[in-house]
Parts: structure tokens; C-alpha cells; sequence
């Protein structure tokens, strides 16, 4: 078991991203293949199996090198059966993952949550620094979290915690959310929610705007104009970018609240502002926290990117084996 590498899988709408990785975490090679989401992503299994095959074979080696397979998707995970409920970017609808990809590799393979994995791999090797009570909050197209307590991901009764960008942070008369409800933090705190916020400023308010200026261009907003803009002083954005971390600050806090996290990471697109986002941010997660939760806890950008992912998938593969969930 000493020697043998730990496979991370990470899927995505668009594209899955491999590594193999030591027992201590690095990364010694690591790939990206596109997703096949025709026949409702049924050969989603056999591509990965495939790859993995083809790769160890490159590299010399074979699947008697490799402990397990831990692989993140995007949508709930039944963490004792490895099917995901539902992934509605791949076509799944209870799709026994583990299941096939066992079948298809001859390894032993755990699933979880995309969202859980990545917060586990900024635990081990990112941001968290080894903390054992953490937050992961990834600010993307849309909000995703996972959260982590002594050293374990928080999985819930049925695989749902840490659904972070679904709290909710407008109770009345938000905007419609991608789950069904109106007002998650998702439809406030996401690039997607950043530009919806100063769209409604732009057509709102009578005062004048450099965002006004940049969309009579012909081009569209993204929340990085939005924050540049809040940077060279311009009111109406800096007012989007106060209600984007007035609202996360809360969220952020009242989680906090229920957890004493030691870190709380921030990541994803919208984390790339860096201390524009930090400072205020934290300024209102301070404002919001009970005074000994706020001490204890520090907030700090991610540091893997688009390697969180296969880093957490290859921890949960070597925790779970040395839990003696997988048979090896
Ligand atoms: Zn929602």
C-alpha cells in the first residue's frame, strides 16, 4: 500500500480533469479530457477508465500501482452507494458511478460531491493548511461550498450539506434561483449574480456609471469589470460589490456560527479580485459572527485552482482506504 498512487477525478460539465497523485499529495501527472454528455453521459465511466489505462501504461506502470480512484460530480452523492442522484449537466438520474467505474478499472473507487472534494484539497494541500475546521466557498458561475469538521467532509442525511450557495440571503422578492427557490446566496454572491446586481443598478439609478459607459460599447459586463471599476471609484459598483459581501458576510457568519471554522476559503472566479473582495468581506463576516467565532477564524483565498478537485478526490481515495471502506 506504501507506494501506491492515488488516482483524482474530478467531472465537470465540460470538461474531467485526472491526476495521479503520492500519498503525500503531489501531483505527479495531471490531465483534462472533454465530457462526453451524449447518451445521457453513460460513457462517461469507460473514457475515464480508458485514460487511466492509457496513462499508467505511458508512465510504466499499472493499476497494481494504484490504491483507488476518488472522483468528485457534480450534483448530490449517495457517499454509501457511490450513485449520484442527479447531475443535470451530464444527463444522470441515479447513476450507479461507483458501481461502473469499479467495474470498468478493477480499482477500488469513492464518490463524492465536486463542491466536497475541492474543500477537502484545500484542506490537505491549499489554503486550509491542515486545518481541521474549514469552509470552502467556491464563487463561480454559480455558488458552490463544502465544509469540512475535524478533518471529515459534512455530508448531511442525504449527501446535501454544505449546499452553501443555497442559503437563503434575500427572503423577500429575490431573484429567481437555479434550485427553484428566489433569493439564495447563489443569486447574489456568484459572477452571474455580480453582473445581475449592476445590470439592476445601470437601468436604476440616475447616477452616472463607467459601467453605463462600458456596456454602450456594445460589451457585456462580467463581475471582473464590476470590480475594476468599484477599484477606479465608481459608485454604482462599489455599491454592487458592498450588497455582494454584506450578503455572503452574513451567510458566512451565521454558518461560521454553527461550525467554528479555523479557516473559511474562499475560491472560484470571483475570488481572483483578491483583497477587493477580502477586506470588505471580512469587515462584514466580523460585523455578523459571534466575537470568539470571529477570532478563531481566518478567511483566505484558495490556492489550488483548478487542481483542488483531483488533490481532495485522491485524499478522499486514501481516506477511505484507510478507513477499510475500499477492499484492497
Ligand atoms: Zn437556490
Amino acid at each position: 500500500m506504501k507506494d501506491k498512487w492515488l488516482v483524482g477525478v474530478d467531472i465537470g460539465g465540460t470538461t474531467i480533469k485526472l491526476a495521479f497523485l503520492t500519498q503525500n499529495g503531489a501531483i505527479l501527472r495531471k490531465w483534462e479530457i472533454p465530457t462526453d454528455t451524449s447518451m445521457n453521459g453513460s460513457n462517461i465511466p469507460d473514457d475515464i477508465a480508458r485514460e487511466l489505462r492509457n496513462q499508467l501504461a505511458r508512465m510504466g506502470q499499472d493499476r497494481n500501482d494504484v490504491l483507488g480512484i476518488g472522483i468528485g460530480a457534480p450534483g448530490p452523492v449517495n457517499i454509501k452507494t457511490g450513485s449520484v442522484d442527479v447531475a443535470v449537466n451530464l444527463g444522470w438520474v441515479s447513476f450507479p458511478l461507483q458501481e461502473r467505474l469499479e467495474q470498468a478499472t478493477g480499482l477500488p473507487v469513492v464518490v463524492d460531491n465536486d463542491a466536497n472534494i475541492a474543500a477537502l484539497g484545500e484542506m490537505w494541500k491549499g489554503a486550509g493548511e491542515g486545518a481541521r475546521d474549514l469552509i470552502c466557498v467556491t464563487l463561480g458561475t454559480g455558488v458552490g461550498g463544502g465544509i469540512i469538521s475535524n478533518g471529515a467532509i459534512v455530508r448531511g442525511v442525504n449527501g446535501s450539506a454544505g449546499e452553501i450557495g443555497h442559503i437563503a440571503a434575500i427572503p423577500e422578492g429575490g431573484a429567481p434561483c437555479n434550485c427553484g427557490k428566489t433569493g439564495c446566496l447563489e443569486t447574489v454572491a456568484s459572477a452571474t449574480g455580480i453582473v445581475r446586481m449592476a445590470m439592476v443598478e445601470v437601468h436604476t439609478s440616475y447616477e452616472s456609471s463607467s459601467l453605463r459607459t462600458y456596456l454602450e460599447t456594445g460589451s457585456s459586463l462580467t463581475a471582473k469589470v464590476v470590480f475594476e471599476a468599484a477599484k477606479a471609484g465608481d459608485n454604482l459598483a462599489s455599491k454592487v460589490i458592498r450588497e455582494l459581501t454584506f450578503h455572503l458576510g452574513i451567510a458566512l457568519a451565521n454558518l461560521a456560527n454553527g461550525t467554528n471554522p479555523q479557516k473559511i476559503v474562499i475560491g472560484g472566479g470571483v475570488s481572483q479580485a483578491g483583497n477587493a473582495l477580502i477586506v470588505p468581506l471580512r469587515q462584514q463576516f466580523v460585523r455578523f459572527t459571534f466575537p470568539r467565532v470571529a477570532i478563531g477564524a481566518k478567511i483566505v483565498l484558495a490556492t489550488l485552482g483548478n487542481d483542488a478537485g483531483v488533490t481532495g478526490g485522491a485524499r478522499l481515495a486514501l481516506d477511505a482506504c484507510k478507513q477499510k471502506m475500499l477492499i484492497i
